[in-house]
């Protein structure tokens, strides 16, 4: 019919034009031009033209609310946020840690480091007979690698604060195994197997990390936290484990914070001094104990180290001393001896 001719005939005639336009108004050709957009714009630098438009203050404040986790996530998205937070690691570091781990980081706290000590105690610090007596700190433990008597203070408060933070990182590492109930590999007394070097080896490499950056130290902080909600989920679970704990709410652990871990609570500074404490471990927050009167948890102060180190210069003092009136009773006093000792630097 001629009509019908006609008919295909625009219809044809329309479908030449309609066709482009049609392809330009599809949902499949829309979707992938915005896909296409969107990677554009992510090929450009992108958070400068966008958070350019923001106060540098307010971008600061955006990314305190970040976990260390995902600030960590964030640097690697592009230059511009690494060197951002890179610039700003320790002032974001530092609210992140009062917003989130208030609690842990008293607990949990760094040892301090040698280039930060007096350089006159670093002999008193490093004498054999100091580090003797400190193997009863290091020895027994197979979970952990001591510190570096060469980077990190020895005094017994960082010694134990350097063990505290390498915890953090074994409880982490064995925490899929304590989820599914698999036994952890135990390490025989007396050996050094190859597989525990390297995996003890890599947990100090990562405390040595926490030692140079406030926001690894954070990270630290983080996964501590993980790890107690997953123990505390663990032995909630296990109905025939009547003991007392942290009373933990979905939402306490929705926050993100440690501030459950304010409450009351059973003693939880227990140190596992093997990796077979982990199986009852709920919650290690160490340099703590609960007071009746104040109805808080007190920590043991930041101080502790600068008391230790006028420890240290009163025992070698001391032994200076004892030394000295020997060689007299022998009637041989070098002159060079009677020289006193260097005295710590007050903070
Ligand atoms: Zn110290």
């Amino acid at each position: 019919m001629p009509k019908a001719d006609t008919f295909e005939d625009e219809e044809l005639e329309a479908l030449d034009d309609k066709t482009e336009a049609l392809t330009l108004r599809s949902k499949r050709t829309e979707r992938l031009r915005k896909k296409q957009t969107k990677k554009a714009m992510k090929m450009k630098d992108i958070p400068q033209d966008f958070l350019g438009l923001l106060p540098y203050e307010l971008i600061l404040q955006i990314l305190t609310l970040l976990k260390p986790s995902e600030l960590f996530r964030l640097q690697q998205t592009s230059k511009w946020f690494y060197e951002f937070i890179t610039q700003e690691e320790t002032r974001i570091a530092r609210t992140v840690l009062g917003l989130r781990y208030s609690c842990l980081e008293k607990s949990f706290r760094l040892p301090v480091l040698l280039a930060d000590i007096d350089p006159a105690i670093h002999s008193l610090l490093q004498t054999p007979e100091r580090q003797e007596i400190l193997t009863i700190h290091k020895k027994p433990y197979q979970h952990i690698r001591p510190p570096e008597p060469t980077e990190v203070c020895t005094c017994l408060t960082c010694t134990l604060r350097w063990s505290a933070l390498a915890i953090i990182v074994d409880f982490a590492h064995w925490q899929e195994h304590l989820d599914k109930g698999e036994p952890i590999p135990m390490v025989p007394r007396g050996k050094f197997p190859e597989w525990n070097q390297t995996i003890i080896t890599a947990h100090a490499a990562i405390v040595r990390k926490a030692l140079y950056s406030p926001l690894w130290y954070a990270r630290l902080l983080e996964v501590h936290l993980d790890s107690t909600t997953r123990s505390i989920r663990r032995h909630v679970a296990n109905k025939g484990n009547k003991r007392r704990r942290f009373r933990m709410t979905d939402d306490d652990v929705n926050s993100g914070t440690d501030a459950f871990l304010t409450r009351s609570g059973p003693p939880s500074l227990d140190f596992p001094y093997h990796r077979d404490n982990y199986y009852l471990l709920e919650t290690f927050v160490p340099n703590r104990s609960w007071s009746q009167d104040w109805s808080r948890w007190l920590y043991v102060p930041a101080e502790q180290h600068d008391r230790d180190i006028e420890f240290v210069v009163m025992w070698a003092e001391r032994r200076r001393r004892a030394e000295l009136e020997q060689q007299q009773a022998e009637g041989n006093v070098p002159g060079h001896t009677s020289r006193p000792l260097p005295q710590p630097e007050q903070a």
